[in-house]
């Protein structure tokens, strides 16, 4: 008989509870042990329903006080220096500290999780040997069997990820950082063996991406090592995400298990058990149900897929499982009371992907016939989706790809718009500025709450907005500030906020993911065509501008970005999304414009998110990415000065792409990636607007003038200064006004003494 299992299960409750304990804690409100029951409950809970729902193979150490990658550095006793640390269990003050810092210390790095919107806390191994304060896998495995019987499958990042994923060590000393971790793996898998655990899931997603014949060396030194010290231990070898670079490789190591992504990595990893086979003494974990998306599969189809790869593997061997951790979608569709019956009969969130493994596990075990009315009824769910009038809208169709048939360009070249573009402005050297939001005070949600319950009319909300703006116009001018915004406070996200006006998205109750920390987000859902129906900020911009004489940058987010942070519709592609949004966000810089904003940012945090994991897809993607980045701000005259915004990740390898969007500024993250991507632009010859973020918006630590000094004298060695621009590395939005306002202070101070410099 088959089996299911997944690779992971979402950590912040159906409510939030996770976060809201995490948060609860940070503010003191609750002692740690308090934390820690909470968890415990959560996390109890969590177990508990899988088990109900018929999974045999449950997954733990999956749960987390803040992110895996920090869990499994501190499980290893890895604490960069400037933390108070003298070894044993890493207290919860210091893990909280690497991962948000403290006044004293700067967070460790944040980056993407692989191709999601994850955020995971990258360890540095910056000196101290590694050693085991506490075998957490372990931990987790006689929780699970002491409280609720569970036989459970205890997850850990494996050795290449996680030296592959760290940083602050020289590429020359992989193999002695391996040599030192190596045995500590060992130790905590023969504490499990010892323990009676069945199998372990040790996660190697870096299998998906290329890798060099070192890596391919160490791979099987550490499997081999494994195999050798714990023979009695079943490992599962899990990947995810994409398909498998090195198959023959992997399906030779001595593991008793290799897991694929046969959602993500569907045609490589299919194509490679054709051609070569599965190894007939593994297990194969067949990841078919997709970790990462919303719908509802087609249990048709997937049972098709299983039957294909019953061919190649014996049911006894063959677990029928996600295609990877569920972290990345919400916890049920089950509390959604808003959604039309069309769209919400074709959600499959966490919870029903559990009972669709466990039905397609139940189906290639006893049969078709023991499913077949699940089978239609998911069949007619999809179809009735597929037919709805809001996915067959003929007139964006049309006009849509009348407009992306055409070159998207500017009506004159930067250097040209340049020059116009200052005699507009006056702008002084190194122009000061911000990134669009500023603090979502408990005000400012308080009123937004009182407006959604409908306590407050619409009139009172937007009087309410236009104090604030009043507010922070005059702050920002008397702080001295040169391009001014008008601070986002109407918007929750900023994606929800354009989502929900326009068509072709619907919203979740809770929908909520983590992005990164207690961080969650809600994606709406792209399920229908995406049209423009009326202005959506021109309102609160021309109100802001009609407040000062200093130019207000109007803000939108760019296609991209609210794509990647959607959950978008499978039946047509990402391309044509992007196209649908870019054509509709047109229609609003245009609005901008002739309300007299003439300087319109369109943020796209998140291009680089969606830049596929294999390089040879990478170009395409980011082409037809820039082009909708163009089609959205090619429109508005010479005079408009477009601004971009970019955050969370490394650009070092997309400067070209970030140059063919062709914005006359580009405002960049950067503090928290310590000055790496100034390095890369040493190498290249940017020749735009460009503001590399002078400090980190993620800590309350208010910069220092010095800091912040240094930072644009580094930048301005390799940048040109008429060309750069003063700003912090993202919004202001999670941040306290006082400390903002100190900030901000300290930042234009930096300014004025540069001002003398260059
Ligand atoms: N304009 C947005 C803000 O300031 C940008 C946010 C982002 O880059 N993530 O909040
Ligand atoms: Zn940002």
């Amino acid at each position: 008989m088959a089996k299911s299992s997944v690779l992971g299960y979402p950590r912040i409750g159906a409510d939030r509870e996770w976060k809201k304990a995490l948060e609860a804690f940070w503010a003191g409100k609750i002692e740690e042990t308090e934390l820690n029951s909470k968890l415990q409950e959560i996390r109890l809970d969590h177990l508990r329903k899988q088990l109900q729902k018929g999974i045999d193979l449950i997954p733990v150490n999956d749960f987390s006080y803040y992110d895996h990658v920090l869990d499994t550095a501190t499980m290893f006793g890895i604490v960069p220096k400037r933390f108070p640390y003298e070894g044993g269990a890493v207290p919860v003050s210091v893990y909280y500290g690497i991962a948000r810092g403290t006044k004293e210390a700067a967070a460790s790095e944040m980056t993407k999780w692989f191709n999601t919107n994850y955020h995971y806390i990258v360890p540095e191994l910056d000196g101290a040997a590694p050693v085991i304060t506490e075998n957490k896998p372990l931990t987790a495995y006689r929780e699970a069997k002491e409280k609720l019987g569970i036989e459970s499958k205890p997850i850990i990042i494996g050795p290449l990820t996680f030296l592959k994923l760290s940083k602050g060590y020289d590429i020359s000393e992989t193999d002695a950082w391996l040599k030192r971790l190596l045995p500590l793996y060992v130790q905590i898998l023969q504490e499990l063996a010892q323990e009676g655990v069945q199998w372990v899931q040790i996660d190697e997603p870096i299998l998906v991406t290329k890798l060099e014949n070192a890596d391919l060396g160490r791979l099987k030194t550490i499997y081999e090592t494994f195999a050798v010290s714990v023979p009695e231990l079943n490992i599962m070898l899990q990947t995810y995400f994409e398909s498998v670079e090195n198959y023959s490789d992997i399906a030779a190591l001595p593991v008793q298990g290799i897991g694929l992504d046969f959602v993500h990595g569907y045609a490589g990893n299919l194509q490679s058990v054709k051609e070569n086979g599965f190894p007939k003494d593994k297990v194969l974990g067949a990841g078919i149900i997709d970790g990462r998306g919303i719908w509802k599969a087609s249990l048709q189809e997937k049972l098709a897929l299983l039957e294909e790869l019953s061919e190649h593997v014996v049911a006894e061997k063959l677990i029928v499982q996600s295609s990877c951790s569920l972290l990345h979608v919400p916890v049920t569709v089950q509390n959604e009371t808003k959604l039309s019956a069309e769209l919400k009969n074709a959600l499959a969130f966490a919870d029903e992907k559990l009972d669709e493994i466990v039905l397609l596990t139940k189906a290639i075990s006893s049969g078709k016939a023991s499913v077949v009315k699940e089978l239609e009824e998911c069949e007619l769910a999809i179809q009735a989706l597929k037919q709805s009038s809001e996915r067959n809208r003929t007139d964006i169709q049309q006009a849509v790809a009348a407009v992306s048939s055409k070159e998207p360009k500017r009506n004159l070249p930067f250097a040209e718009r340049h020059i116009v573009q200052q005699q507009k402005w006056q702008l002084p050297l190194l122009p000061t500025t911000t990134i669009g939001s500023f603090p979502q005070s408990v005000e400012v949600r308080k009123a937004r709450q009182l407006w959604r319950k409908g306590e407050w009319n619409n009139e009172r909300y937007a009087g309410f907005i236009r104090d604030q703006i009043d507010t922070w116009i005059k702050l920002q001018e008397e702080i001295g500030l040169d391009v001014l915004v008008h601070g986002e406070f109407e918007r929750t996200d900023m994606v929800e906020f354009f989502g929900e006006k326009l068509a072709g998205f619907a919203f979740t109750q809770y929908g909520w993911v983590q992005s990164y920390g207690s961080r969650c987000v809600k994606p709406p859902i792209i399920y229908g065509d995406v049209a423009f129906e009326k202005a959506m900020t021109v309102e609160e911009t021309k109100y802001a501008q009609s407040k000062t004489k200093r130019p207000v940058k109007g803000m939108l987010t760019g296609p991209i970005t609210i794509m990647n942070w959607s959950f978008v519709r499978e039946d047509i592609t990402r391309e044509q999304i992007a196209y649908q949004l870019a054509y509709a966000l047109r229609q609003e810089v245009e609005a901008l414009e002739d309300a007299g904003i003439g300087m319109i940012q369109v943020d796209e945090p998140a291009v680089r998110e969606g830049l596929p994991l294999k390089t040879e897809e990478q170009a395409k993607y980011l082409e037809w990415a820039v082009k909708a980045f163009r089609m959205t701000s090619c429109t508005v005259q010479d005079t408009t000065q477009i601004h971009t915004h970019m955050c969370y990740c490394e650009f070092h390898d997309m400067i070209d792409s970030i140059e063919a969007m062709d914005a006359d500024v580009i405002s960049i993250e950067t503090s928290r990636s310590h000055g790496e991507l100034i390095h890369s632009f040493e190498l290249n010859t940017y020749k735009q607007g460009i503001g590399l973020g002078v400090y980190d918006i993620h800590s309350p630590r208010v910069p220092q003038i010095e800091e912040m000094t240094q930072m644009i004298d580094r930048a301005l060695c390799v940048l040109d200064p008429k060309l750069f621009w003063i700003n912090p590395d993202c919004g202001l939005k999670t941040r306290g006004v006082d400390e903002t306002v100190s900030s901000l202070r300290n930042m234009v101070a930096a300014t004025r003494i540069a001002r003398e410099k260059y």
